[in-house]
This record gives C-alpha cells, sequence and structure tokens, in this order.
C-alpha cells in the first residue's frame, strides 16, 4: 500500500512526508539527514523509495542486515511465529522460540566457549549488551576499571560511552589500537601493532603506570565506526595473552563484526581467539531488535537481576535470528563474504591508484572502507566524503561515513549480494568519487 498522508486520504508524498519530519523528528536524528529517502518497499540489497527510485543499500541497516532486507527465510520465520499464535512478549521467559535461538546460537560459537557458555538476553540494542558486558566483569572480579581502545565505538548508553573513543572517563584506560595510517608510533604494519602491544603490556605492568587492575578490556575485532580498521591478528593474539596471563576478562565486541561480517563468523576467530565474553546484536535478531552476551560460565557471578530489562524477549526477533544464523551457516556466507570482500578490496585499491583523494582502502571481509583525504595534505576529507556520500546517492547507492573525522566511506553490503550487484556497486562509487572531487564541497 502507497504511504497516506498525515490526514487526507491521498497517497503523501517523499516530499511531504520527509518536510514533516525535519519539522517534527529530534534535532539528533542522524541518517535521517543524509539520506533523504522515504523507503517504502526493500528486498535483498535493493530498497525502493515512494519517489519510486531505487536504490542498492550498502548501509544495510549499520551492518545489521546480512540476509538483506525482507529475505524469505526471516519472513518465513517471522510469519511461522505470527501464525503460531505464539506470545509476542514474554520478558525472559522459556519459550521454544527462544531454546531454538539459543541452541543455534550456541551451535555456531568459538567450540571453546560454546563448551561452557552462558547467555544473557540484553535489552535489545548493541549498547544494551555493552553495558551488561561490564557490569558481569565488574561484579565477576570485585574490579571497577576497564581497558578499552582509541578510536573504539561501543555504544551510546553510559558505560558503552565511557568505552567508546571519544569520551573521557577516570574508570576507562585508553589503549593505543593498532592502525597503519595515523599509527601513533609513526611506523605502521606489525611494527606498529607490536609497539601498541608492548604499551598495553608496560602500562598493565608499571607499579607506577597509574593503571589499577581493571575489571576487564574491551575491543572490537575491526573497528567499524571508527573508521573499519582491521585488528591484526597478531595483535589480537597478544591481547588474548596479555589479559590471560593477569586474570583480565577479554571482552570482544561483535556487534558489527559478527555472524559473517568480516569472512569469518566472528572477527576473533581470523586469529583463532577465544575470549571470555562476546557481545552481540544487529545481525543475530535478522533484522529485528536483540541483543546478548555470551560469556564463559566461570563469569557468572552476578545476581539476579543484575542485569534486567522489560524487551529481553522478542520472539520474533529470535525466530527471524535463528533462521538468520542457520541461513549464513549452511550456506557458507562467511566464506563468501571473505572471497568477494577481498575482490573488492583489489577493485578499490585500484580506483584508489586512479584518484589521489582516496588516501587508504581497508577492510576484512565485507566491511570495507575508503579513507578520503586531501592530496595536497594528506589530512582527512570530511567535506569531500559527504560530497561522495551525495554523489553516490544521486547514482542510487546508499552508503553511510565513520572514522574520527567522518571521512571514512563505509560499505556494509549483505553477504547475499552477488558478484553482478557488488560490480554495480564498484561502478557507481567509481563515478561518485570523481564527480564528487570535481564538485566545490
Ligand atoms: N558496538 C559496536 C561495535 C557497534 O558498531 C555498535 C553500533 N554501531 C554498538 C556497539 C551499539 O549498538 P546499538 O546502536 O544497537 O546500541
Amino acid at each position: 500500500m502507497p504511504p497516506q498522508g498525515g490526514r487526507g486520504r491521498e497517497p503523501a508524498s517523499a516530499e511531504s512526508i520527509l518536510r514533516r519530519q525535519a519539522q517534527r523528528e529530534s534535532a539528533a536524528r542522524t541518517y535521517a539527514r543524509s539520506l533523504p529517502i522515504v523507503p517504502v518497499r526493500a528486498r535483498g540489497l535493493t530498497i525502493e523509495g515512494a519517489d519510486g527510485r531505487r536504490y542498492l543499500d550498502c548501509l544495510s541497516g549499520a551492518g545489521t542486515l546480512a540476509l538483506g532486507h525482507n529475505h524469505p527465510v526471516v519472513l518465513e520465520a517471522v510469519r511461522k511465529v505470527l501464525d503460531s499464535g505464539a506470545p509476542l512478549h514474554v520478558l525472559d521467559l522459556a519459550t521454544p522460540v527462544k531454546d531454538a535461538f539459543t541452541t543455534e546460537l550456541f551451535a555456531n560459537l568459538p567450540p571453546a566457549l560454546a563448551a561452557d557458555a552462558r547467555v544473557q538476553f540484553c535489552g535489545p540494542a548493541g549498547t544494551d549488551a555493552v553495558e551488561a558486558a561490564l557490569t558481569l566483569v565488574r561484579a565477576a572480579t570485585g574490579r571497577d576499571g576497564l581497558l578499552a581502545f582509541t578510536g573504539a565505538y561501543h555504544g551510546m548508553t553510559s558505560g558503552a560511552l565511557a568505552a567508546s573513543g571519544g569520551a573521557t572517563d577516570v574508570r576507562v584506560t585508553r589503549l593505543p589500537y593498532p592502525q597503519d595510517r595515523h599509527c601513533p608510533f609513526g611506523v605502521g604494519g606489525e611494527e606498529g601493532a607490536r609497539l601498541a602491544a608492548a604499551w598495553t603490556e608496560n602500562l598493565l605492568d608499571d607499579p607506577k603506570g597509574g593503571v589499577a587492575p581493571p575489571a576487564g578490556m574491551i575491543l572490537e575485532p575491526v573497528q567499524g565506526e571508527g573508521g573499519v580498521i582491521p585488528a591484526p591478528d597478531a595483535w589480537l593474539r597478544r591481547m588474548r595473552e596479555i589479559t590471560t596471563r593477569r586474570g583480565i576478562p577479554l571482552i570482544a565486541d561483535e556487534v558489527q563484526t559478527g555472524v559473517g561480517r568480516t569472512g569469518a563468523f566472528w572477527g576473533v576467530d581470523h586469529a583463532g581467539v577465544v575470549p571470555d565474553v562476546m557481545v552481540l546484536s544487529k545481525a543475530i535478531g535478522g533484522s529485528l531488535p536483540l541483543a546478548v552476551i555470551v560469556y564463559r560460565a566461570e563469569l557468572d557471578l552476578w545476581a539476579p537481576g543484575a542485569h534486567a530489562g522489560t524487551f529481553r524477549g522478542n520472539q520474533l526477533a529470535m525466530a527471524a535470528g535463528t533462521a538468520t544464523l542457520a541461513y549464513v551457516r549452511r550456506n557458507g556466507l562467511a566464506e563468501r563474504a571473505a572471497t568477494l570482500g577481498a575482490r573488492m578490496l583489489t577493485a578499490l585499491r585500484g580506483l584508489a591508484a586512479d584518484q589521489p583523494c582516496v588516501g587508504e582502502v581497508r577492510g576484512r571481509g565485507l566491511m570495507i572502507g575508503l579513507e578520503l583525504i586531501d592530496p595536497d595534505t594528506g589530512a582527512a576529507a570530511p567535506g569531500l566524503a559527504a560530497a561522495v556520500r551525495r554523489e553516490c546517492l544521486d547514482r542510487g547507492l546508499i552508503v553511510e561515513l565513520g572514522g574520527r573525522h567522518a571521512a571514512v566511506l563505509r560499505l556494509l553490503p549483505p553477504l547475499t549480494i552477488t558478484d553482478e550487484q557488488a560490480a554495480a556497486v564498484l561502478d557507481r562509487l567509481a563515478d561518485a568519487v570523481p564527480a564528487a572531487v570535481r564538485r566545490p564541497h
């Protein structure tokens, strides 16, 4: 059905809906500003706007839609619950739908964790699960402090925000996340990562370092919002060693990297690292809101109600999530993300070679970023990045920005994207970049 206007019977036009949105919605709205479209239908990679235009969606609900929009297995799973007469709201009570979700989730966890794991169903956002993870490790260790990294993003509630890179919080010790282009040690590569790990170790062992034994260390295997920065495997293994040796629980925030996105089922799998706690949301709900933490049973020392919430039993999200996890596993979509992602990175590096404003192309699997720079100074170019995003939208391609200066163009296509669709995405991007450079921005 076409969208209806506020009062009249006529279908509302895209412009009138956007106008009312601008009048009525908060100044804090985000994606709605950079993507002034009104989605009315969607399937897979494609969104259709109320104006009849079609877009290739490489934002995918900020990395949520592992199977794209309205995948048939997701729709079928949701319909099955709706048609069954099962209650849709059950707090955190046991149900067959939840039981099936937990079974499928455990079947996909790193085996060493699954062998003796517990799951806590949280409020439905990634940030709720981050808070739960922090509460858990604080309860288990009796300590307060947290180790977190430069450039991190963990969410918008107070604990998650404090752990994120932009924040200052007395309880959080900020450590260097390894990166090539903006390496704090000026060397990048393996040596930069080695120095970052050495810094961490030295700080923790220095009796005058000013860091009390912390409750945990939280990290993203690939920083997403921070500008698509994959952690080197060797560095991640070092973080595991450093934390294990000092009895510090390691929390992997896999909200964005989980469920095949990076070319392995979990981001930590590349390094063969098994964290003590995994924070999961986005794709695990198969496009509907769901968040959990899974953790070693030994940490399960918190009291009943230590992390509660009304909305921890979304049956539709659990059914959609079960279907998504099973589909990714059965169809080898993590492997598919690895091969297609590698091909897209190669193609984009070819584009970067022709376009001096593309400073770096980074990524892992289908989590890809292009850093836009001023070719004269090498500085981040947020204005140009925003102009590229606009040119992309004009060409029917939805992309978002990330990174410290909002100068990294991010691609997060569904894992189901076909070769032809990937080629269309790359074509549109290859047109959009020089078009943005030509226009004043
Ligand atoms: N952690 C990571 C790594 C994320 O990327 C995000 C969201 N982009 C969050 C946590 C927070 O998730 P949510 O927006 O659902 O609260």
